[in-house]
């Protein structure tokens, strides 16, 4: 069994020097346990925020400890009801071949229904961000201008489809690279998209969505919020889902200069975790099951080879190397 261990807690941009792939015997299973062998792990942006000390929503990872994240795989052993050998679960204990859990933390998902890696994104973890920072956080309604930053990735292409589906007037997104663009306009069906490296975000911003907008979904902070306040509408939302230019940053990054404009739009800005939104998940499968099964909603993939690239795997989510959900197949 190989799993990655933090060695030191990453300042800035993590360095390879702050993990090691170590190699471990494979774990037995006690009773109520399982033992799964990982097929797909998850590396995703709020990682960062779990190789630091400072105190956030989800414990730090510890030092010269396996790290977490999510991840799906298949039983290879059991020793609990309700789950056999040969079923394929989602569960917590990413960055790792194999891994035993006990059977509460394991939730059977169906490789028949669905590719086992979608469980980690559209169907799963980053598709509820979307689905409930749109709906719930940012109180969309039909006819909402829409603008989306990291339009590109997981949780933006779904954002940007899911307003789409659901009635909105326009729908803008910025990605970092061109052909991102052109894949939110030609295939995602966005109105209006933006490379943000092609010039200052305000301006291009107001170019696409001349009439402002009511709904800004925040991947990025920085300067794509600053911009989203100075178009924002009456009464329009801002839901703070993700601020990923910030998060190697060794200084607090300089806040919006013009939140004075929230009090003549009466604008709202609030932030969320999906956590706190599983109540949802009934509701999110039921709707967004078939539109994936259909076709309408679609979405992409950027899938890693190999236990020994994971750590590239997340870096290169933090630089943009992924289109979609970043999978790392085992
Ligand atoms: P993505 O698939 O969107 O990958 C991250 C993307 O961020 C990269 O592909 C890159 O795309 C973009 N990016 C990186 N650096 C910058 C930068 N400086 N400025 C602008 N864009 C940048 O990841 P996820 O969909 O998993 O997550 C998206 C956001 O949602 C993150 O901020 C994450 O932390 C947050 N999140 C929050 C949750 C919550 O509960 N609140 C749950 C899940 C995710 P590009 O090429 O376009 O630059």
């Amino acid at each position: 069994n190989r799993e990655w261990h933090l060695l030191s807690r990453p300042v800035g941009w993590p360095k390879p020097e702050d993990f090691a792939l170590v190699e471990t015997e494979v774990p037995t299973p006690g009773d109520g346990q399982v033992l799964v062998r990982n097929t797909h792990l998850s590396v995703d942006p709020y990682m960062r925020g779990r190789m630091s000390a400072a105190k956030s929503y989800a414990a730090p990872y510890e030092l010269g400890k396996v790290m977490q994240g999510g991840a799906v795989g298949e039983v290879l052993a059991s020793n609990a009801e309700g789950i056999s050998a040969g079923d394929h679960v989602l569960h917590f204990f990413g960055w790792r071949e194999y891994a035993v859990m006990d059977a509460k933390h394991a939730v059977k998902v169906d490789p028949e229904a669905a590719p086992p890696s979608t469980y980690l994104g559209v169907l799963g973890m980053t598709g509820l961000t979307a689905y409930a920072g749109l709906l719930r956080t940012a109180s969309f309604k039909e006819g909402d201008v829409v603008f989306v930053s990291g339009a590109a990735g997981a949780v933006g292409s779904q954002v940007g489809q899911i307003a789409k589906l659901k009635g909105a007037s326009r729908v803008i997104g910025s990605a970092g690279s061109d052909e991102k663009v052109e894949l939110l306009v030609d295939e995602y069906g966005f109105d209006a998209a933006f490379n943000y490296k092609n010039g200052p975000v305000s301006e291009q911003l107001r170019a696409a969505a001349p009439d402002g907008i009511d709904v800004y979904f925040d991947n990025v902070g920085g300067e794509h919020l600053e911009a989203a306040v100075g178009s924002l509408n009456l009464r329009g939302r801002i839901a703070i889902c993700g601020m990923i230019s910030v998060y190697n940053n060794t200084e607090p990054a300089p806040g919006p200069r013009n939140l004075a404009r929230l009090i003549q739009t009466r604008g709202r800005i609030e932030g969320f975790l999906v956590g706190d939104h599983y109540d949802l998940q009934p509701q999110f499968v039921s709707e967004v099951v078939p539109w994936v099964a259909s076709g309408a909603l679609k979405y992409r993939e950027t899938v890693v080879d190999g236990i020994e690239n994971t750590l590239e795997a997340f870096l290169g989510v933090l630089r943009g190397d992924n289109t979609g959900k970043m999978i790392v197949k085992l």
